[in-house]
């Protein structure tokens, strides 16, 4: 599959599945923008580092997605996208009655409302060129729940619900919309989980990785961050240009049980 000329932004790419996503779009030809909200030269690193695999043009532009006019400002100063996928995220896993309030708000910013605003900045540019791509990086968590992750499993079931919309707002158009669902990807966004679940449980890492990460994961192994990096490919190629308004699961079969 060649997605050489095509510019795709991730947002969240410097770590973990976005930085996956941008090297298997990089591998198969299409320019890349990493984004974060940190700036330092590491960043800077891992887009020239890219560049240098693979030949295609690779920037980071730095801008915080939990800020709706950075979210647009990031598709301006890349100069719009053909691909746009949807990536950066933050958990904070909290009883209901526990759960700090700006941990909600910082959830539902990042994990939700991003992907509104780098849509809606987004789409006119791809209605221009006549092609354009967009993956939300949803979760088994836009399907399903778990106790303790509320405002995770607002805003995943918020974020399906809006790939949904704009599946529809584009469908007579050669633009598509979907949201790719992974269950557990060993990314720092999981091993920062792992301790905390130690102490609650009482349990070794290898427990809890086996008994309560992959208990919902059929396959027993997590997914990885390349094989989500090729499923956003795929969404991106001609054959699935007929993909439109819905989920694919990455998840080992959770979402079967
Ligand atoms: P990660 O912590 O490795 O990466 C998160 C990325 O988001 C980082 O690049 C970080 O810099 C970026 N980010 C966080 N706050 C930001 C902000 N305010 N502005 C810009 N960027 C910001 O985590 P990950 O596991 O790679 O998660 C990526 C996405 O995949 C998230 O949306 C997450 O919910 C989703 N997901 C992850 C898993 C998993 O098991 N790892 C499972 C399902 C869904």
């Amino acid at each position: 599959m060649s997605l050489t000329g095509k510019t795709a932004i991730i947002t969240g790419s410097n770590s973990g599945i976005g930085l996956g996503v941008a090297r298997e779009l990089a591998k198969a030809g299409a320019h890349v923008v990493l984004n974060s909200y940190t700036d330092t030269d590491e960043d800077h690193a891992l887009a020239a580092e890219i560049a240098k695999m693979t030949g295609v043009d690779a920037r980071y532009i730095s801008a915080d997605m939990s800020n709706g006019e950075e979210c647009r400002r990031l598709i301006a100063d890349a100069g719009g996208c053909d691909i746009l996928v949807n990536n950066a995220g933050i958990q904070h896993v909290a009883p209901v009655q526990d759960f700090p309030s700006g941990k909600w708000d910082a959830i539902i910013a990042i994990n939700l409302s991003s992907a509104f605003h780098t849509t809606a900045a987004a789409i006119t540019g791809m209605r221009d060129k006549g092609y354009g791509r967009i993956v939300n990086i949803a979760s088994a968590h836009g399907l399903t729940a778990s106790p303790y992750k509320s405002a995770y499993v607002a805003a995943k079931h918020g974020i399906v619900g809006l790939t949904k919309t704009i599946g529809l707002e584009t469908a007579r158009e050669p633009i598509t919309c979907n949201a790719v669902c992974p269950g557990y990807v060993l990314t720092p966004l999981v091993e920062a989980q792992i301790p905390d679940t130690m102490k609650e449980y009482d349990m070794s890492r290898e427990d809890v990785i086996e008994n309560v990460m992959l208990q919902r994961q059929p396959s027993k192994e997590f997914a990885t961050v390349e094989q989500l990096g090729g499923t956003v490919a795929f969404l991106c190629s001609d054959a699935a240009a007929q993909i439109t308004g819905t989920t694919i699961s990455v998840d080992g079969g959770w979402t079967a049980l």
